[in-house]
């Protein structure tokens, strides 16, 4: 009889909601929670026939460290596919150091933001890590464990005498296996704008073509996937009675070809789930936003990002506040709500530049809004930059990358003042009375009233 190898998809537990995945790793905002994407991806390379598989995602779970120590135990796994995150990452190294005294033959494969720079670095500081997913597209992790390191992509591991090694192979167009979205805990996962639960992620894309200089997207290899693959995909989470999708794509319909197949399929099968998504302002014509509310979209989530087109510019953006008012008119008069983020307390930022942004975000009459404060994430030119200005300091390792914490300054504005003027904003976009009226008015069902008094409380809180 075959014996399967086992391996074990660990999100480690946590004392916040940490959410680590795609390489930007946070602590949750308004109590959400996607599946960890990197690992969901990562299930669709290994086979049940060859594998044993397992996936424990403390976070979801609400696991504690002993809980999930207890958990691993009992699967003895000889290899862990894991979450690291900058966010969370003193304790996720603790963590990792109490597996491998558990079960000190375990090789551990990792993936996460605070392990893009300095691979050399970290594997002579992290002793307990054999391997590191650079690209979670990529199925180096299978290749890797089946010792066929020639073929082995987007991973860097470590070999006898501590050198690393590195296979940079790079895919354009993707044909995945279905993820097992079957061993992740059905009904922990959600989004504020969720209209319907249980909620499962799909990624339809891998990274982003674009140049934005704050983002690590623009940073890493566009994949996309075969309109089939995604279908597949969609079909199998039907079956399993999931009742919203996430698509998690940086730009959704960046490839329109496919995701125009994808959709289209949608409406003609009467697929009936809504989604939500990322995109861009001028990604989206009116063709493909009246297509996507066809296919079941009730929210897209714009990256705006400034009211100013300087700053648009210096950043790479590439398109104007005019496309962007353009955008948000046609998505909401096809009836789609519009959450728009905007980047406060980039370099040189002053207080009324930052008021002008709340100003605009007003002005398209943004269904929700997201004032991120810039952070300085690594591997980005906007970090050396800002090392550069002397603005942060280069040992900046920790950090939350859902610009809620203020990791830096402007040069005319403190933390501390970015901190005050952040809530300000918010304060000033969330508590108009017309706001609150027509977001009270918009709810449609008893899940939505649930996840606005759940998103309220957390805020709040
Ligand atoms: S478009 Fe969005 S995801 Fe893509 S590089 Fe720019 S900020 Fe990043």
């Amino acid at each position: 009889m075959l014996v399967k190898k086992k391996v074990l998809f660990l999100n480690p537990p946590g004392k916040k909601i940490y959410i680590r995945d795609y390489y930007c790793s946070k602590v949750s905002k308004a109590y959400y929670l996607p599946q960890p994407v990197d690992l969901l991806i990562q299930t669709s390379f290994f086979n049940k026939s060859e594998y044993e598989l397992l996936v424990i995602d403390c976070i979801a779970a609400k696991f504690s460290i002993e809980k999930a120590l207890d958990k691993i135990k009992s699967f003895v796994p000889e290899v862990i596919i894991g979450m690291v995150g900058a966010v969370s990452l003193d304790e996720d190294i603790d963590f990792f150091n109490r597996i491998k005294k558990l079960i000190p033959n375990v090789k551990v494969l990792a993936s996460g933001d605070a392990l893009l720079e300095n691979h050399e670095e970290l594997f002579k500081q992290y002793t307990w890590l054999d391997a590191i997913i650079t690209n979670f597209f990529n199925d180096g992790s299978k290749k890797w464990i089946e010792n066929n390191l020639d073929e082995a992509s987007g991973i860097v591991y470590r070999i006898e005498n501590k050198k690393v090694s590195k296979s940079d192979k790079k895919e354009s167009k993707l044909d995945l296996n279905v993820p097992h979205h079957e061993l992740f805990l059905k009904g922990n996962y959600r989004m504020p704008f969720a209209n319907a639960m249980p909620m499962a992620t799909v990624l339809t894309n891998y990274a982003c073509p674009y140049p934005c200089t704050f983002c690590i997207m623009s940073t890493m290899p566009y994949i996309t996937r075969s309109a089939e693959s995604i279908i597949d995909e969609l079909i199998e989470l039907k079956r399993l009675n999931y009742k919203y999708i996430y698509f998690s794509d940086q730009t959704f319909f960046q490839s329109k070809a496919i995701t125009k197949q994808v959709l289209d399929w949608m409406v003609e099968s009467k697929f009936g789930l809504s989604w939500m998504c990322f995109s861009r302002v001028d990604v989206l014509g009116k063709n493909e936003i009246d297509l996507m509310k066809k296919a079941g979209c009730n929210l897209i989530m714009f990256g705006v990002e400034f009211a100013d087109e300087r700053y648009l510019k210096k950043y790479k953006k590439n398109y104007t506040l005019d496309q962007i008012r353009e955008t948000f008119s046609f998505t909401a008069r096809a009836g789609i709500k519009r959450l728009g983020t905007f980047l406060i307390g980039v370099p040189g930022q002053s207080r009324e530049s930052i008021l002008e942004t709340l100003a605009f975000a007003k002005e398209i009459n943004a269904d929700y809004a997201s004032f991120n404060v810039a952070v300085p994430r690594a591997n980005t030119s906007f970090r050396e930059q800002a090392i550069e200005q002397g603005i942060i300091d280069d040992s900046v390792k920790v950090m939350d990358q859902s610009g809620d914490e203020v990791t830096m300054g402007t040069g005319k504005l403190s933390r501390e003042e970015l901190q005050q003027i952040k809530t300000k904003v918010n304060l000033s976009f969330y508590l108009r009375p017309k706001y609150i009226l027509k977001r009270l008015f918009a709810i449609k069902n008893w899940t939505e009233f649930k996840m606005h008094i759940r998103e309220a409380y957390h805020i709040v809180k």
